[in-house]
């Protein structure tokens, strides 16, 4: 089966809304094995969307379209697949009952203009949606089927699990196709790539895809087939990677993120964490308390910007501080050591670095970042030096990343 999406509104076509329910539609139509071989935005025109779905029923088997179904002038979905289809549309009156009694249910009279909405195409199947008044529709043209839901995010997240996941599980060629994502950080991809060579000649270099981004790389791997038969080759595919990678693996999932796996270890370990950052001004200590719950184990941060705060809040010796300058091991270990002291935490995670787009210089340049953990003993200081040549945004989150990664490493060791 080959798919294509058109999504509809002229919001769409300019500079301020992006078309994401495609992407949601996308990956449903993925995890049934069913190639997308085009997506689309039309604006609300009548015309241009008749001759956008003329051509796509043409070229395949199924075509997903998203808004236009509102009560509206613009709204033009279902004249324009009725022109596409040559068929006509007429008015429900049942459906009209249905549309009202919604409003009623919330407390409103229904505005006139939602009669429109009770318009249906000749020969199609309504699609009740619950999450708001826009009913969808689901059409057969020749050998196509087509589907119209509304544009409203939530409604077609909604009506898309509820109407077109069972029509696809029907139809999926071998069962419905799983995901399962692997996150590793702080790993250069390409050495990532020959740690996982094996598991791609084991599984299929399709059963596996690597993402990138400085500091994360996600590994998605897939499995056909009924649950049961999925979960077991997921796990195998799971087992496998972890071994080749190791401790790099933080956390399984698309919606994990480092700062709740550095939280768990912390609460597991019944330990504490303060940060002192410079350069990332605070970013560290918002990631930790993006977590909910982070109070059990986040104490605070010294936001220590100046020469003089380093001093006077970390206890930094000027003097470590004019012989090898703010951006230096000594003094990022200082700050982590002092931190820890002043702010009482069993880890201080401390960064100093050039975040540019000035102030770099020949043996410092932009994106120099010296990062320190100490803790949980005062001897105790790991320390890494970045120097990544990105934007001032990309150089903060990944000397963030680094940070927590550094903090996580120290909380997997086992303790004396
Ligand atoms: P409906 O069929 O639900 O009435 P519509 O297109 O007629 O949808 P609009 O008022 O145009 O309704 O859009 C409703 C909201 O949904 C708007 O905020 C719009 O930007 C958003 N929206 C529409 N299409 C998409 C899309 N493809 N991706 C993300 N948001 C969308
Ligand atoms: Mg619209």
């Amino acid at each position: 089966m080959r798919a294509a999406i058109v999504a509809v509104g002229s919001e769409l076509l300019g500079t301020d809304r992006l078309d994401t329910n495609s992407l949601k539609l996308t990956a449903l139509l993925a995890e049934h094995g069913i190639e997308l071989v085009a997506k689309s935005v039309v604006g609300d025109d009548e015309a241009w969307l008749a001759a956008e779905l003329t051509r796509r029923l043409s070229e395949v088997d199924l075509v997903l379209v998203t808004g236009g179904l509102g009560p509206t002038e613009d709204d033009c979905t279902r004249a324009a697949t009725a022109r596409a289809l040559g068929l006509t549309t007429r008015f429900d009156p049942q459906l009209e009952a249905t549309i009202r009694r919604r409003f009623e249910r919330m407390g409103l009279v229904m505005p006139e203009v939602n009669r429109r909405q009770a318009e249906v195409i000749e020969g199609g199947v309504v699609l009740d949606n619950e999450w708001g008044t826009a009913p969808g529709l689901r059409l057969s043209a020749g050998d196509s089927t087509l589907w119209l839901f509304p544009g409203v995010p939530r409604e077609l997240a909604g009506m898309m699990e509820r109407h077109l996941r069972p029509w696809l599980e029907r139809r999926a060629p071998g069962g419905s196709r799983e995901q399962r994502v692997l996150k590793v950080s702080c790993v250069p991809e390409s050495t990532l790539e020959e740690q996982i060579a094996p598991a791609y000649r084991e599984f299929g270099r399709e059963a596996i895809t690597v993402l990138a981004k400085p500091g994360e790389i996600q590994l998605r791997f897939w499995a056909l087939g009924e649950p049961a038969q999925r979960q077991r080759r997921l796990d195998e595919i799971e087992l496998r990677l972890r071994r080749l990678i190791g401790p790099a693996v933080y956390a399984r999932g698309e919606e994990a993120s480092l700062e709740e796996t550095v939280g768990e270890l912390l609460r597991a370990a019944g330990q504490t964490v303060v940060t002192a950052e410079s350069c990332t001004g605070g970013l560290v200590a918002e990631r930790l308390t993006r977590v909910s719950g982070s109070s059990d184990y986040f104490l605070g941060a010294a936001v220590t910007y100046s020469n003089t705060l380093k001093a006077a809040m970390l206890a930094v010796p000027p003097e470590l501080l004019a012989e090898h300058g703010a951006v230096s091991e000594p003094v990022a270990c200082s700050m982590a050591s002092g931190g820890r002291r002043a702010l009482g935490g069993d880890f201080c995670i401390a960064l100093t670095g050039i975040a540019g787009p000035g102030g770099g210089s020949e043996d410092k340049p932009v994106g120099t970042v010296h990062i320190a953990v100490a803790g949980p003993s005062d001897e105790e200081v790991v320390h890494r030096r970045i120097c990544y040549p990105g934007d001032r945004q990309g150089i903060r989150s990944l000397a963030s990343q680094v940070g927590l990664e550094m903090l996580r490493r120290l909380l997997l060791k086992p303790t004396a």
